[in-house]
């Protein structure tokens, strides 16, 4: 099935106001560029909180590790969920308390295990044996949650098969946690990046609360779910708002935990981030592949290797916008590297003003996680991309 060629009102992703305010401050800048803007992260994260104001949120560093960012979250009052040495280290040189901070990656070396809990880390997640061994070893009498297997279903950026144990083994860690000294505190899961199958929460929940009857049974107390990430940002493919994931979370945690609730942790990165980033392009050229051909392929001075690798498959559509009005036509769009999977978009056709030409400015709405800090370091000499804040 061939998409339909799709063209979108800029407001459904950018009050006028945030996007021409955004226009205005890149307007001398060199592009590529991301400019982030720090009031819709803060919106972001004050509405996800008021809508589950019994959780603590835990921002997914890895989405956007901008220093600004982390401050701001910060001084909201955010936690934070860290994967490696070097992100523990870049939150503690911007003073945050160590007790803030979960070791969320379930793939650690055993020394990064005591590095974490050198510098005050209580809080580990774990999916495997030889892992909870290291945590018993290097992080005595720590806080450890355990991670459950779920499939990704539904969502456009799966990254759950390669974390999680099944149920069952889970169950086993729980005991020997104890076993090893260690405090069992809780189970996690992560339903997959951009889910739009709010009902995937449901099941993993209802898997949580059959951990939770079992560790009881056997004399634990388990005191914490950790819903993981996953909530959306606004891309081209429709979702939900953000409070329909969260009524129904409420529902769900309230259907299968009506006696007592645990304590709810959150792991969004996406859903903070994403709408605040507008990636800042120019067009190199426009040019079509033979005198025949229907669709002309428009480069951008931005591709894959630039910050854009979620275009893989095609699985993240960005909404992409040119400044200028007229006949419309469907494009191919690709990036300026000397590699051909920079291609951004040909399956799903785009269509843009029939006008365009070199040099003209695109933006590239909805950047703000995992583009930057995906970018590639110099390939064919390409800088990474430079981030800017607005206030
Ligand atoms: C990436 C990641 C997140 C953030 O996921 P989003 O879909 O961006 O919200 C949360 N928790 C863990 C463990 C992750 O790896």
């Amino acid at each position: 099935m061939t998409p339909e060629p799709y063209r979108f009102p800029l407001n459904r992703f950018m009050s006028d106001k945030a996007f021409n305010r955004i226009q205005k401050f890149s307007k001398n800048l060199k592009t590529p560029c991301l400019v982030l803007d720090l009031d819709i992260i803060k919106s972001k994260y004050k509405e996800l909180k008021k809508e589950l104001p019994a959780s603590t949120i835990f921002y997914a560093l890895k989405a956007n590790p901008h220093d600004e960012i982390v401050l701001l979250l910060n001084d909201l009052g955010s936690h934070f969920d860290v994967a490696s040495t070097h992100e523990l280290d870049q939150l503690l040189r911007l003073g945050v308390s160590p007790e803030r901070i979960s070791y969320g990656n379930t793939i650690k070396k055993r020394d990064d295990v005591e590095y974490f809990f050198d510098k005050g880390v209580r809080l580990f997640v774990t999916d495997s044996f030889e892992d909870l061994r290291n945590i018993a070893d290097k992080a005595p009498g720590a806080n450890v949650f355990f991670r459950i297997l779920t499939d990704g279903t539904g969502s456009d950026w799966p990254l759950s098969r390669k974390f999680g144990a099944h149920p069952d083994v889970v169950y086993s860690l729980i005991l020997k946690a104890k076993e090893w000294g260690l405090s069992p505190f809780g189970i996690s899961f992560h339903v997959g990046s951009q889910q739009r199958d709010i009902g995937q929460w449901d099941e993993a929940l209802a898997r949580c609360k059959y951990l939770f009857d079992a560790a009881s049974e056997a004399g634990i107390r388990l005191k914490m779910i950790n819903l993981g990430g996953g909530f959306p940002a606004n891309y081209l493919e429709q979702t939900n708002p953000v409070i329909n994931y969260t009524s129904e979370i409420k529902r769900f945690v309230e259907e299968d935990f009506a006696d007592e609730h645990p304590l709810i942790y959150l792991e969004p990165g996406r859903s903070i981030v994403g709408d605040a980033g507008v990636l800042v392009s120019e067009i190199i050229r426009v040019s079509k592949k033979t005198k025949s051909s229907y669709q002309p392929w428009v480069f951008l001075d931005v591709g894959k290797f630039g910050g854009l690798i979620e275009t893989i498959d095609e699985s993240i559509r960005f909404p992409i916008y040119v400044d200028k009005a007229g006949k419309e036509e469907e494009v191919i769009l690709a990036g300026p590297t000397c590699d051909s999977m920079d291609i951004l978009y040909e399956k799903f056709k785009y269509t843009v003003p029939h006008s365009i030409e070199e040099g003209d400015r695109v933006y590239i709405l909805t950047t703000g996680a995992y583009t930057q800090s995906y970018c590639s370091i110099n390939f064919n000499g390409f800088p990474p991309i430079r981030a800017y804040i607005i206030k």
